[in-house]
């Protein structure tokens, strides 16, 4: 790092107190950037780094509800407007009782880079509340969500800011949100994107993410003459991005060995087949139970509880080929990296948003295996929300096939843009610095043509 992104990031801390996971991504995009604004003072002059830092706009709320037996319930909304040089805000909606500011400031600030890269036209944002969905009755899930839009319909809109689902909203949560919307402003738009297929959803929308992410492996995997076939794979998640990971893995030829949720993960030797994943969607996306109920289905898999204390998680203890996590933030330390690397993997795919540590990352970037940054890798889900927006706007649908096929084209142009741009500034291979360098530049100079706003 330079002096001048050493003291940018002391500022950054200084000024973002208690925000490790906002400092950690900074840090990140910061280290790539610095070859950038060696050759590129411009960019330091007119402080695009300082402005994208910065959000354009933070929202906080208060989402007052009641539950079926009357008691009211206060919850904590936000959105983060971060940056729209290039397009109108786009980002997901999280609800998780872990959610805060500066987890949703360092979701927002992703969002701007891995939005650029998709190359449609969209800024970046991210959302959600403190809530938490599990274990709940659709009634309450419903309040809830009719609450947290009653506040948040009014900075939002189909040319400002579309958000979409990310962990804890899916398709239910967001037909409810769309309803309190549309009932708010009594008009019908494409205000927010993953929408149920009757009522202005895409085809494909739910696959995306883990499809889009296999994709960007399978390119990774071609750059060293290499396939999925016959592969292990190790997983983490079972929600929507790992549901669809799997599922693509399977249908290219390679085999996925685990699953998880937050209490615990299955390992399955004999691998999960269509048959054990439909299980699993069923289980979490209808019975909404919990992925434990998978080794009581299968006496041959075997579950293990997750000690959140641990100096590592087991999930990534396991001889495999390629890894994607698909759970959330920071799940792989440098302890989980190296296990991966003694374990033989020669990929690791990220399905989840800043899923590693940056030590963790650092191994993987020092030991060169193939290792595909989030904001490039699971660029696919918002990439298919953009083509959503645009069905909306025209008011055509288009088929499975159509979308499928956009879908692999960005993520081949995403792959394509990483590796030039890492190879142009001279670190070729280095898929972070080729996702950080590759998404800035759209942005930086977009920044540079509209003046100081
Ligand atoms: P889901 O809510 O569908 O699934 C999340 C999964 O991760 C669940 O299995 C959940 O388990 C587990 N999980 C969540 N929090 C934790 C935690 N703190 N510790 C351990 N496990 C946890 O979300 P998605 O699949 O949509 O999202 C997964 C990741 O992918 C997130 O990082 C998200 O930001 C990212 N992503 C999602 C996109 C999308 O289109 N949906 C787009 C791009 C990125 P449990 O049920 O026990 O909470």
């Amino acid at each position: 790092m330079s002096d001048y992104t050493k003291d940018l990031m002391a500022d950054v801390k200084a000024k973002n107190p208690a925000q490790p996971e906002f400092h950690q991504a900074v840090e990140e995009v910061i280290e790539s950037l610095t070859i950038v604004l060696e050759k590129h003072p411009e960019y330091r002059s007119a402080k695009i780094l300082e402005r994208l830092i910065e959000p354009e706009r933070v929202i906080m709320f208060r989402v007052p509800w009641v539950d079926e037996q009357g008691e009211i319930h206060i919850n904590r909304g936000y959105r983060i407007e971060m940056n729209s040089a290039i397009g109108p805000y786009k980002g997901g909606l999280r609800f998780h009782p872990s959610v805060n500011l500066g987890i949703l400031k360092f979701l927002a600030f992703e969002q701007v880079f891995k939005n650029s890269l998709t190359t449609l036209p969209m800024g970046g944002g991210k959302g959600g509340s403190d809530f938490d969905p599990k274990g709940k009755s659709d009634l309450k899930i419903m309040r809830f969500c009719q609450a947290f839009m009653s506040e948040l319909f009014r900075h939002i809109g189909p040319n400002t800011d579309i958000p979409a689902g990310d962990i804890g909203v899916g398709g239910r949560e967001i037909g409810y949100l769309f309803g309190q919307y549309k009932k708010l402003k009594n008009e019908f738009t494409g205000i927010l994107t993953g929408k149920g297929l009757n009522w202005g959803g895409s085809l494909i929308r739910s696959e995306a993410t883990g499809y889009g992410n296999v994709y960007f492996g399978a390119e990774m995997l071609a750059t060293r003459d290499n396939t999925y076939e016959g592969k292990t794979c190790l997983v983490s998640g079972s929600g929507n991005v790992a549901q669809f990971t799997t599922e693509k893995i399977l249908q290219l030829g390679g085999k996925v060995v685990t699953l998880s949720d937050s209490n615990g993960y299955i390992f399955d030797e004999e691998g999960i087949d269509e048959k054990k994943l439909a299980f699993v969607m069923n289980l979490k996306n209808v019975k909404r139970g919990r992925i434990k109920e998978y080794a009581d289905e299968y006496k041959n898999a075997v579950f293990t509880p997750f000690d959140h204390n641990a100096e590592q998680n087991p999930l990534w203890d396991h001889k495999a080929d390629c890894a994607f996590p698909s759970a959330t933030q920071n799940e792989i330390n440098e302890k989980d990296a190296q296990n991966l690397l003694n374990n033989g993997v020669i990929m690791v795919s990220e399905g989840a948003n800043m899923p590693t540590t940056l030590d963790g990352a650092k191994l993987f970037l020092d030991n060169k295996i193939l290792y595909g940054p989030a904001k490039a890798a699971n660029a696919g889900g918002v990439a298919v929300s953009g083509l959503e927006m645009s069905q909306n706007s025209m008011r055509i649908p288009w088929s499975r096939e159509e979308v499928d096929n956009r879908l692999q084209q960005i993520m081949k142009n995403i792959h394509t843009t990483c590796k030039d741009t890492a190879e142009r500034f001279g670190t070729p291979g280095n898929y972070v610095n080729g996702a950080n360098i590759g998404g800035f530049l759209k942005v930086a100079d977009s920044m540079m043509d509209q003046g100081v706003v």
